[in-house]
Parts: structure tokens; sequence; C-alpha cells
């Protein structure tokens, strides 16, 4: 069972920290992404969403229990997908650590996420230190505060495979 790392890579102007909104760990956080099946190749035409705090479930099979957050049998191949998020291995991007960061851990079984999409729930924290709830629905953040251009741009997000 492959562990994903969910890595983001942005050009920041103005912003000392940013990162999803309270911080990586933040069960609130909704992830968006698509997936496609290991076996059969078959991908999600919709997104899926998982969050930490949407619950976590488990299956009982015969000696053990199996944790997921997400779950679901491939129509066709038949093949059960399980996908759990493991916290603790996310980091916020920095003013000097703001490419290919690891964001969250996910432990995939049978579906493989690809394609994140960015949502609304991110802070950033400008290097004033002021606080700023950012959208990326746009994939991308531009505002003048107090004089100051702050700028998120030039995102990319990518599953990469973490031993
Ligand atoms: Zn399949």
């Amino acid at each position: 069972m492959p562990n994903i790392m969910l890595v983001v890579s942005a050009e920041m102007r103005n912003i000392a920290l940013f990162q999803p909104r309270a911080s990586s760990n933040d069960t609130t956080i909704n992830y968006f992404f698509q997936v496609v099946c290991e076996q059969c190749g078959w991908v999600s035409l919709k997104e899926v969403c998982v969050s930490l705090g949407s619950g976590l479930y488990y299956l009982s099979f015969c000696y053990f229990l199996r944790y997921f957050h997400l779950y679901f049998v491939v129509n066709g191949c038949d093949r059960q997908g399980f996908i759990l998020l493991i916290q603790g291995h996310g980091n916020p991007l920095s003013k000097h650590h703001c490419r290919k960061v690891g964001l969250m851990m996910f432990n995939c079984d049978g579906l493989i996420p690809i394609t994140y999409l960015f949502n609304d729930g991110w802070l950033a924290v400008m290097t004033s230190g002021q606080e700023v709830h950012v959208d990326l629905v746009g994939r991308e953040y531009k505002n003048v505060i107090d004089g100051e251009e702050v700028r998120i741009t030039n995102l990319e997000a990518k599953f990469v495979p973490r031993g």
C-alpha cells in the first residue's frame, strides 16, 4: 500500500507563511482530487472529497480492521479502494521553503489520487503578521492589503509516492 504525499509549490510575495487554514493537520480542510483505479486505470469523472474530520471508518476483515477516510468499489473491475489520511507529515509553505512542500500524506490501496483541486480554505500570514483568508479556487491570489501587494501565483500540486 503506497504512501503518497500531496506536494505543493507556489510563488509568494509579502507572505511569510501559507497553509491550509489552522494547519496542515486541520481536521476541517477538505482535499478534493480525482482518483485512478490501480487495477484497470479507471479515472473518476468527479473529484472525491476527503478530510480528517469527515470521520475515520473501518471494515472488518478476517484478522484485522481496515481503517480509511474514503472507500469505494470501482464499477466494472470491482476493485475495493481505500484511502487513509495520515497526520503529522505536513508543513506550511514559507518564504524560504515554498517549492515542493509536503502537505498531507495519503495511504492508498486500490485508488491512487491524481489532479488535486485547490479550494477556499487557505490561510496566509503576511510578513507584517496579518492573517488573510485565501480562496484558491481560481488557482491564484492577488490583493493589496494596507498598501502592501500580496500575491500567491504559479501554484502547482502533485501527488508523489513516498516509501
Ligand atoms: Zn478498476
